[in-house]
């Protein structure tokens, strides 16, 4: 049964406000679970269930699923994999709602989601900071998205600082919008991000970092002695003594710094706060 057909069986018509374009490629589908490496012992979060293809493979392939879905229409679809595989339990929720770390703690994880576009980057920060964060994630999102996580100096927004703070993102594959159903009006790629155990720079702490990184981009294209001093309420010679203790050259702009130097600007920062300058 194509899954066309299996949306009118249950009588749904998508819905593009909540994302609702489906996967209704095989292989595209192996592809996903392929590259979440799931172990028989792991237990899976899955986002937006919808009718359940992505759902059942991932039961196949580990110990317990939890498949988070909003739209209760999927509901009679979800109950019959849920009745097929007892190790898959569906919470009717807004993912952003549900504390993901209570859900898991103390178990590993590991999300694989198709994810909705209109929320992605909300879905990144809810599961990258939480307090148990997943193992790995495997996400199908907009390819253009997928590509600034993985950037590099030059290219780096906060976007791209927050994500590899926490973990060490890859694209696996793209896939042509000709795979979903509804067709999307963007290309997507599947993107695997496996967390680190320990921040992989050295930062005093991780709100500290923060602040330096959401000061240094909060002024678009302006020079780090400027975003710095009025981000993080500094005057001229503290920014400059700052951005000097870290070894940044002050005409630089946020997009070229990597991990390592905003940590060295967070760890100088404690620093000069410290020593009341
Ligand atoms: N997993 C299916 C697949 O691979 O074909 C569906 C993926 S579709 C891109 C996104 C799914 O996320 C839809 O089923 C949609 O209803 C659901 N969704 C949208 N917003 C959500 C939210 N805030 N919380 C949970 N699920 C959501």
């Amino acid at each position: 049964m194509t899954l066309k057909s299996r949306l009118e069986e249950y009588q749904i018509v998508p819905k593009k406000s909540l994302g609702q374009n489906f996967l209704h490629d095989p292989n595209a589908l192996e592809k996903i679970v392929t590259a979440a490496e799931l172990m028989p012992e792991d237990a899976a979060l899955e986002i937006g269930a919808g009718l359940g293809q992505l759902t059942e493979r991932l039961a196949a392939a580990s110990r317990r699923v939890a498949a988070i879905e909003i739209d209760t229409r999927f509901k009679p679809a979800l109950d019959r994999v849920a009745a097929a595989c007892p190790n898959v339990h569906i919470i009717y929720q807004d993912v952003l709602a549900v504390d993901v770390a209570a859900l898991f703690y103390p178990e590993s994880y590991v999300v694989v989601a198709n994810v909705p576009y209109y929320i992605t980057t909300a879905i990144l920060r809810h599961l990258l900071e939480t307090r148990h964060r997943p193992r790995r994630l495997v996400l199908t999102i907009q390819v253009e998205v997928a590509e600034r996580l993985v950037a590099q100096p030059d290219d780096m927004s906060i976007l791209a600082v927050s994500v590899q703070f926490y973990g060490r993102p890859q694209i696996i594959t793209r896939l042509n919008r000709a795979v979903f159903w509804p067709r999307p009006d963007v290309d997507s790629a599947v993107v695997r991000i496996d967390t680190y155990e320990t921040p992989p720079v050295d930062v005093p702490d991780e709100a500290a970092f923060f602040r330096v990184v959401k000061a240094g981009f909060g002024q678009k294209r302006k020079q780090l002695k400027n975003a710095l001093g009025s981000g993080l309420g500094l005057n001229a010679g503290q920014t400059a003594a700052l951005l000097e203790a870290a070894g940044v050259d002050p005409r630089r702009r946020a997009e070229t710094l990597s991990l390592d130097e905003w940590a060295a600007l967070a760890r100088n920062l404690a620093a000069l706060t410290a020593g009341g300058n």
